[in-house]
C-alpha cells in the first residue's frame, strides 16, 4: 500500500466514522434536477398564465387563469428555497443566479406588454432572495459548528489521533464486512510513574510525541500493512491492523511500531525511554465478533503486565482467559474478605434412615454485582492466591456462631462440619482459633467436626499429626474429605485419629455403571470400618445409589437426593421439624 493510498484510506474510514455519528441534511442527487425542473416550468406557466385574459369555470362560477398565477409564482419560489436548504452551496448559487435572470425578464415584460400582473412576481423574487440568503448563511454557521463537533466526537484532543469511538466504528464496520484485522491494544510502560514523578505536562508531552511517532508510521504505511492508529484512553492506545498475509506481518507491524520508541525521547531537557506492550488478537480467528477481539487484545496486553517475563508482544490465547478469569476471582475474593462479604450454607447429612446427623459448613461468595461464584471455582484461587485460611476462618467463625445459637434454641443434637484447607491447619494459631470458636459459639467439642483432605497426610504428616492429635485433645471431631482422589497411604491412614471417612462423589456417581465399581465402594467403605471410622457417601443424587450403599454398609450420606446446601432460615426450619419429629 503507497503512502496515498494509505492516507486516504484513514481519511475516507474517518469521514465515514464522522458522517455516521451525525445527522446531515442529506438529500438524493436527482431531487436537484427536479427542483430546477419544476421551477423552470412552473415559471414558464406562471408566464402564460399572467398574460392570459381566459378564465375557467369552477363550482359554477369563472376563475381568471392569470389569478394561479401568484399561487404557482410562490410554488416555484419554494423550489429554490428546497434547492438552498438541500443543496449548500451549490444550491444556494443556481437558485440565486435563477432568480437573478428573473429580473430583466419580468420587468422587459411589463415595459414592453404593460402588463402590471407581473409585478408581485417581481416582489416574490426579491423576499426569496432574501430568504435563501438567510437559509445559506444560517446554514453554513451551523454547518462549520456541527462539523467541528463531529471532528471532537472522533478525535483524541490531545494527541490527535482518532479515539476510542473512532476505533470500535472502525472495527464495527470491518467485521460488518467480514474483513481480516487484527487489534493491537498498546500501553505504555510505567506512563503512571512519568506522570506522578515529571508532572502531567510532561506526560501529556510523551504521549504526544509517541502518537506523532506512531502517526507517521501509519501514514506513510512504511509497515507494509494498511493501519490505523488510535488512542483510547490515558496512556493506552489501539492499533488496526489489515491488509496482511499471515500472523508474521502482524509482528512485523507491531515491531515497528515498537522500535518507532527505540530512540530516545527528549522532554523538557531530560531524555526518555519508553517501552510498550503490545497484546493483540486477530479477527475472525481469535473471537468471531468485534467486540470480543478488543477485549481479547486487552487480556493478552494484561498478560504481558501480569507476567514481567520481558516480552513485550503477545497475541491472545484462549489459555490467557483462564489466568484473566483467575485474576478476576482473586480480586473478588481480596474484595470479599474485606467487606466480611463470604457466608456459608449449611448441607444436611443423614444416617441410612433419614435421621439428620448434621450439617456441612461450605463457602459462598457473590460479587459486588450480586452474581454468585461457586467454590469449585473460588476455592482453588483462594489456595493459589494464600487467602483460603482467610476464607476458612470466615466460614468458621460465622457458621460455628450460627450454629451454637440454633443447637441452643432448638436442643437438637447435631454435628457441624466444617473444611479446613492444609494452609489453614499448618498456621501456627490454628488451634488456638479452634479454640476461640469453640468458645465464642459455646458448641460442645464434640459437635464439631473439622473436615480434611488426605493430601495433608502426604505434604506435612508430622506436623499434621501434632495439630490432630491436639485436636483429639480437645475433643474435636475430625473427617478425611474427598477420599480416594489423593494418594492414600493405608500406613498413614492407619495413624490418623479421624472419626468420619468421606467418599468422594466421583465414585458415588459411576458407582452403579459396574460392578467393579460398586465392589470398590463397598471396599472402601469396609477398610474404613475396619480402622474404625464411620463412612459417609458425598454427592448423593439417586434412590438407586441410595440402595446400593445401604446394601454395602455406607453409615451416613450427604447429597441432593436428601438435601442441597441450605442458606440460615432453610436450616433453622429443617432442624425445627426434625426435632419435632
Ligand atoms: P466438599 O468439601 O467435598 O463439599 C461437598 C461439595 O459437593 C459441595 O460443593 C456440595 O455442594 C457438593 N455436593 C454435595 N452433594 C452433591 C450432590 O448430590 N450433587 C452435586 N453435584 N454436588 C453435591 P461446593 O459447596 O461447591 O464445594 C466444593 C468444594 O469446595 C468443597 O468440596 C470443598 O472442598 C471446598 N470448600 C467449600 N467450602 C469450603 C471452605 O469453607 N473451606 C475450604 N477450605 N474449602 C471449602
Ligand atoms: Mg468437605
Ligand atoms: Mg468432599
Amino acid at each position: 500500500m503507497n503512502t496515498n493510498g494509505n492516507n486516504n484510506e484513514r481519511k475516507r474510514i474517518i469521514q465515514k466514522t464522522l458522517d455516521s455519528i451525525t445527522h446531515q441534511r442529506k438529500a438524493p442527487k436527482y431531487l436537484f434536477a427536479v427542483l430546477l425542473f419544476l421551477y423552470v416550468a412552473t415559471s414558464v406557466i406562471v408566464r402564460v398564465a399572467s398574460g392570459s385574459h381566459e378564465s375557467i369555470a369552477i363550482g359554477g362560477g369563472h376563475v381568471p387563469i392569470a389569478a394561479f398565477a401568484g399561487v404557482l409564482s410562490s410554488l416555484s419560489n419554494i423550489c429554490m428555497i428546497f434547492l438552498t436548504l438541500y443543496f449548500g452551496k451549490a444550491g444556494f448559487l443556481t437558485s440565486l443566479i435563477t432568480l437573478l435572470i428573473q429580473f430583466p425578464v419580468i420587468i422587459s415584460v411589463i415595459i414592453m406588454h404593460h402588463n402590471m400582473n407581473n409585478l408581485p412576481g417581481i416582489f416574490g423574487n426579491l423576499l426569496t432572495i432574501i430568504t435563501i440568503v438567510i437559509i445559506y448563511f444560517n446554514n453554513r454557521e451551523l454547518d462549520s459548528y456541527q462539523i467541528r463537533l463531529r471532528d471532537q466526537a472522533v478525535t483524541d484532543r490531545l494527541t490527535g489521533l482518532p479515539n476510542r469511538f473512532a476505533c470500535s466504528e472502525l472495527i464495527r464496520e470491518l467485521t460488518k464486512n467480514d474483513e481480516k484485522f487484527a487489534v493491537v491494544s498498546i500501553d505504555i510502560n510505567g506512563f503512571k510513574g512519568i506522570n506522578s514523578s515529571m508532572g502531567f505536562d510532561t506526560g501529556n508531552k510523551v504521549l504526544i510525541e509517541i502518537a506523532s511517532r506512531w502517526k507517521t508510521i501509519a501514514d506513510t504505511g512504511i509497515s507494509g500493512t494498511l493501519d490505523f492508529i488510535t488512542r483510547t484512553s490515558g496512556d493506552e492506545f489501539v492499533l488496526i491492523i489489515r491488509n496482511y498475509h499471515s500472523d508474521e506481518d502482524v509482528i512485523n507491524t507491531i515491531r515497528q511500531y515498537e522500535a518507532s520508541l527505540k530512540n530516545r525521547l527528549t522532554i523538557d531537557n531530560c531524555d526518555l525511554y519508553i517501552t510498550a506492550g503490545f497484546g493483540y488478537a486477530e479477527y475472525p480467528s481469535d473471537a468471531k465478533k468485534g467486540e470480543s477481539v478488543f477485549a481479547y487484545a486487552d487480556v493478552a496486553l494484561h498478560e504481558i503486565k501480569r507476567a514481567k517475563s520481558g516480552d513485550h508482544i503477545l497475541r491472545f490465547t484462549p489459555d490467557l482467559l483462564k489466568i484473566e478469569r483467575t485474576i478476576e476471582i482473586e480480586g473478588k475474593i481480596r474484595e470479599a474478605l474485606e467487606k466480611d462479604h463470604i457466608y456459608f450454607n449449611l448441607q444436611p447429612q443423614y444416617d441410612m434412615e433419614h435421621n439428620l446427623r448434621g450439617f456441612e459448613a461450605l463457602a459462598r461468595m457473590t460479587d459486588d454485582d450480586g452474581n454468585t461464584i461457586n467454590p469449585g471455582e473460588f476455592i482453588p484461587v483462594a489456595e493459589k492466591a494464600g487467602l483460603i485460611d482467610k476464607v476458612d476462618s470466615a466460614v468458621f467463625r460465622k457458621s460455628t456462631i450460627f450454629f451454637g445459637k440454633l443447637l441452643k434454641e432448638t436442643g437438637a443434637d447435631l454435628m457441624l462440619s466444617i473444611n479446613a484447607s492444609v494452609r489453614h491447619l499448618m498456621k501456627n494459631g490454628f488451634i488456638d482459633e479452634v479454640r476461640e470458636i469453640l468458645k465464642v459459639s459455646g458448641i460442645d467439642p464434640e459437635k464439631l467436626e473439622i473436615e480434611i483432605t488426605e493430601s495433608i497426610m502426604i505434604d506435612s504428616a508430622d506436623k499434621a499429626l501434632k495439630c490432630i492429635h491436639e485436636l483429639q485433645d480437645m475433643g474435636v471431631k475430625l473427617a478425611i474429605d474427598d477420599f480416594g482422589t489423593g494418594y492414600s497411604s493405608l500406613s498413614y491412614l492407619n495413624s490418623f485419629p479421624a472419626n468420619l471417612l468421606k467418599i468422594d462423589k466421583s465414585f458415588i456417581d459411576k458407582m452403579n455403571s459396574t460392578d467393579s465399581s460398586r465392589q470398590y465402594v463397598a471396599a472402601i467403605i469396609s477398610i474404613g470400618h475396619i480402622m474404625g471410622f464411620d463412612v459417609i457417601s458425598e454427592g448423593v443424587e439417586e434412590d438407586a445409589q441410595l440402595e446400593t450403599l445401604r446394601s454395602i454398609g455406607c453409615d451416613y450420606i450427604q447429597g441432593f437426593l436428601w438435601g442441597r446446601p441450605l442458606n440460615e432460615e432453610e436450616v433453622v426450619e429443617l432442624v425445627r421439624s426434625s426435632v419435632k419429629i
